[in-house]
């Protein structure tokens, strides 16, 4: 199929390049797609050796071993003994795929449920990741997966196959999803509802190849040269580019199957076509859902940064870009280093560029003083994050150093931003448990009247 879509590289968490319908071409196949990061995942034993093979031979592909929920009533104790030696393989990066299948019911559900036991406990003896198939059978293996699933070496829900509330449980367990080219089928409404709430840091992308390829292909034998389908259509569903989703996605996978940390922590990142800017890790708040402590990581990004940047550092990895914006943000309180993202915003403006400022709106009182005459010609759009309607509940969730001035602060301060600058925006976290988000959004347009904005913590924008 023609694509004028340039392909970013991409990692398939879920292939069967091992499987007799690649018997033909398999090597043909590798070396289209050499650049990509590819798991052939096993559904028995001799497709176990089989992607064992194909791993040591191709640099991109890895391999995963177990025995399908589908072929568990054949299973023996010789086939755990060779999963389990099998395991302690190098190019072995998980164990799966196992789970449960009532859909096809292959095997009677006890049997099933029981393999999915020991492939557990062969995941967690090897610390490695286990790769879950789950269809129709979702009310039973979450309390298996509660039991028996090793939290540092953690897992994935491959093709996933749920709605968004069963997402969430999964995420809930520490659990990434993966999606397969069944998320773009025109009737697939519910899992594009679920790719949408997955957050960016737990997100996988598949072929489940040769089966499942995505709707402009449907029908015909899948690969990983069609993953670009499926990514066309999460990347829609998320609001991001095809880059963005291929980045994370890729990241998440050396993150879960190789153990990967990330390389180094970035001063300016960009997501779509706008530049952000890593200004601090500081922040006068500590937000419930803000995970700028334990994992500084955003669409695929890593701010982990050990100092905060110099205004002369920041333009310099600006460089020469001319993005749609720059945002002044980061994980952290920009408005801290009010001189520093001053001094950026300068010169931004006299390269003609748009600036944007990312807040949690207690600027004034931090640097003591009205700012907002001070971003005047310098900010174009701000955008607070308000995140409750009053006092009581903001102090609660976004635990604020100064619990009895922060929020009056921001209010006053979206005030400010609403009558001196181009444009403001405030915005809430949400959904969150006991925040009543209507109350918010009355306070942001009919009070303060300005723009309001719900959005979860890793949507960006
Ligand atoms: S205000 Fe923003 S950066 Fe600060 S703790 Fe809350 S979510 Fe994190």
């Amino acid at each position: 199929m023609e694509s004028s879509v340039r392909v970013p590289r991409f990692a398939d968490s879920h292939a069967h390049l091992n499987n007799p319908d690649f018997a033909a071409d398999v090597h043909e196949v590798a070396a289209r797609l050499k650049e990509h990061l590819i798991l052939n995942v096993a559904y028995d034993i001799p497709s176990a050796r089989g992607a064992v093979a194909l791993a040591e031979r191709y640099s991109n592909m890895y391999a995963a071993a177990g025995v399908h929920p589908n072929e568990v009533s054949k299973i023996t104790e010789a086939d755990y003994e060779t999963v389990a030696a099998l395991a302690r393989h190098e190019r072995i990066v998980a164990i799966g795929e196992t789970g449960l299948d009532y859909f096809r019911h292959r095997a009677e559900a006890d049997d099933q449920k029981a393999a999915l036991r020991r492939h557990l406990k062969i995941a967690r003896e090897a610390k490695k990741p286990v790769i879950i198939h789950c269809r129709d059978a979702f009310a039973d293996i979450l309390p298996i997966l509660k039991e028996e699933i090793d939290p540092i070496s953690g897992g994935v829900m491959h093709c996933f196959s749920e709605g968004p509330r069963e997402a969430e449980e999964a995420v809930k367990l520490g659990m990434y999803v993966s999606f397969a080219g069944n998320v773009t089928y025109p009737k697939a409404q519910n899992l594009r509802d679920a790719a949408k709430v997955v957050p960016a840091e737990k997100l996988l992308i598949e072929t489940d190849c040769p089966y499942l390829a995505p709707q402009p292909v449907r029908g015909k034998r899948n690969d990983p040269g069609y993953l670009v389908e499926t990514a066309k259509v999460l990347a829609a569903v998320r609001g991001v580019t095809l880059e963005d989703l291929a980045r994370l996605t890729l990241n998440n996978f050396q993150k879960l199957f190789l153990g990967a940390k990330p390389a180094r922590a970035e001063i300016v990142y960009q997501i779509r076509n706008s530049l952000y800017v890593n200004v601090t890790r500081d922040c006068s708040n500590m937000c419930d859902f803000c995970p700028r402590l334990d994992n500084p990581t955003v669409q695929g990004h890593y701010l982990g940064t050990s100092r905060d940047p110099s205004a002369a550092e920041i333009i310099a990895a600006i460089g020469a870009q001319r993005p749609d914006e720059v945002v002044l943000c980061g994980f952290g309180e920009p408005t801290m280093r009010l001189e520093v993202i001053k001094e950026v915003a300068v010169e931004m403006k006299k390269r003609g560029l748009k600036v944007r400022l990312n807040t949690n709106g207690q600027g004034s009182l931090l640097n003591k003083r009205d700012i907002v005459p001070e971003l005047a010609g310098l900010v174009d759009t701000v955008s607070i994050s308000l995140n409750a309607p009053d006092r009581e509940t903001y102090n609660r969730i976004c635990h604020p150093n100064d619990k009895q001035h922060a929020f009056p602060a921001l209010l006053a301060f979206a005030e400010r931003c609403r009558d001196l600058l181009p444009e403001t925006v405030v915005s809430a976290v949400g959904p969150v448990e006991g925040v009543d988000m209507e109350a918010v959004r009355r306070l942001a347009e009919e009070t303060l009247r300005v723009k309001f904005r719900l959005r979860r913590l890793d949507q960006v924008g």
